[in-house]
């Protein structure tokens, strides 16, 4: 069947190994009236595993060419639905109105845009289990001090508590990736209290511009901030001028971005 052989375009990469799905599946601990959304269908290998502890799977495939071997392996069971289009383009409300499961064994160069979408739709559910590049899953699970800790990791864990599951190898895949893959829970959470969002984001993205540099020589591109005005607010916050990026906690940065908002 040309139609489901894997496509390098859409980075498909089933998996091959029955046990490593089913553990995967077992961490949205499914219970009888889950509604769980998936993210790439691929061959149906994960929706066929929840379709028989939930209520119901949406699953999202974008290649038309999976479609139609789909909805055949699928034709009996009543609580699947398939359907082809892209899910970073899909607001959820539009298929359940109530809370749902997330789940995506899904293509590596999606993962940024997909993390955009759950922090933006992370109201409307309860758990995400992702697999996503390990270098990936470290830096996002890593925390302040150390070098994994990034622009990503910051904007993630603002919204998420974020685990690491386990370790994927190659060989799991068809056809095997060149990378191991980590699988990651996310749990939307309020923690942080961001009043500008805006300011935030843009004070953590210049902080980490350059890594080698000190914060100071990084923010000092905002024109209301010369550094000595940095240096004050930052021993207010007891830190050395010499402070660089990573050493600051989400905690740090939001007390910087406070301190900074009156400048502008
Ligand atoms: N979940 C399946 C398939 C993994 S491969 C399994 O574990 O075997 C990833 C799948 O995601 C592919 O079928 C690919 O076509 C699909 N995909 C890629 N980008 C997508 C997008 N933006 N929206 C929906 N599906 C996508």
């Amino acid at each position: 069947m040309s139609g489901s052989r894997p496509k390098k375009r859409f980075s498909q990469n089933f998996l091959a190994d029955k046990n490593i799905a089913a553990k995967i599946v077992s961490y949205l601990d499914l219970k009888k009236s889950d509604t769980v959304f998936e993210i790439g269908s691929g061959r149906g290998t994960l929706t066929q595993i929840i379709a028989e502890s939930a209520a119901k799977v949406i699953s999202f495939e974008i290649d038309i060419n999976l479609i139609e071997p789909l909805l055949i392996k699928f034709k009996d069971d009543k609580n699947v639905d398939i359907i082809n289009a892209d899910f970073l383009e899909i607001n959820p409300t539009a298929y359940f109105s109530g809370k749902f499961k997330l789940i995506g064994n899904i293509p590596y160069d999606i993962t940024s845009p997909l993390l955009d979408w759950m922090t933006t739709y992370r109201d409307k559910f309860t758990i995400a289990v992702i697999t996503v590049q390990k270098e990936m899953a470290d830096r996002l699970c890593s925390d302040y001090g150390s070098k994994d800790w990034a622009p990503v990791s910051i904007f993630t864990q603002c919204f998420f508590d974020i685990k690491k599951l386990f370790i994927i190898p190659p060989k799991a895949f068809y056809p095997p990736p060149k990378i191991y893959s980590t699988v990651l829970s996310f749990t939307p959470r309020e923690k942080y209290k961001i009043e500008d969002w805006q300011l935030f984001e843009k004070i953590v993205r210049l902080a980490f511009k350059h890594r080698r540099k000190y914060l100071t020589n990084n923010l000092s591109e905002i024109p209301e901030l010369d550094k000595r005005r940095l240096e004050i607010i930052l021993s207010n916050m007891s830190l050395d001028k010499k402070t660089r990026a990573e050493q600051l906690s989400i905690d740090n940065y939001i007390t910087l971005s406070k301190a900074i908002a009156p400048l502008k």
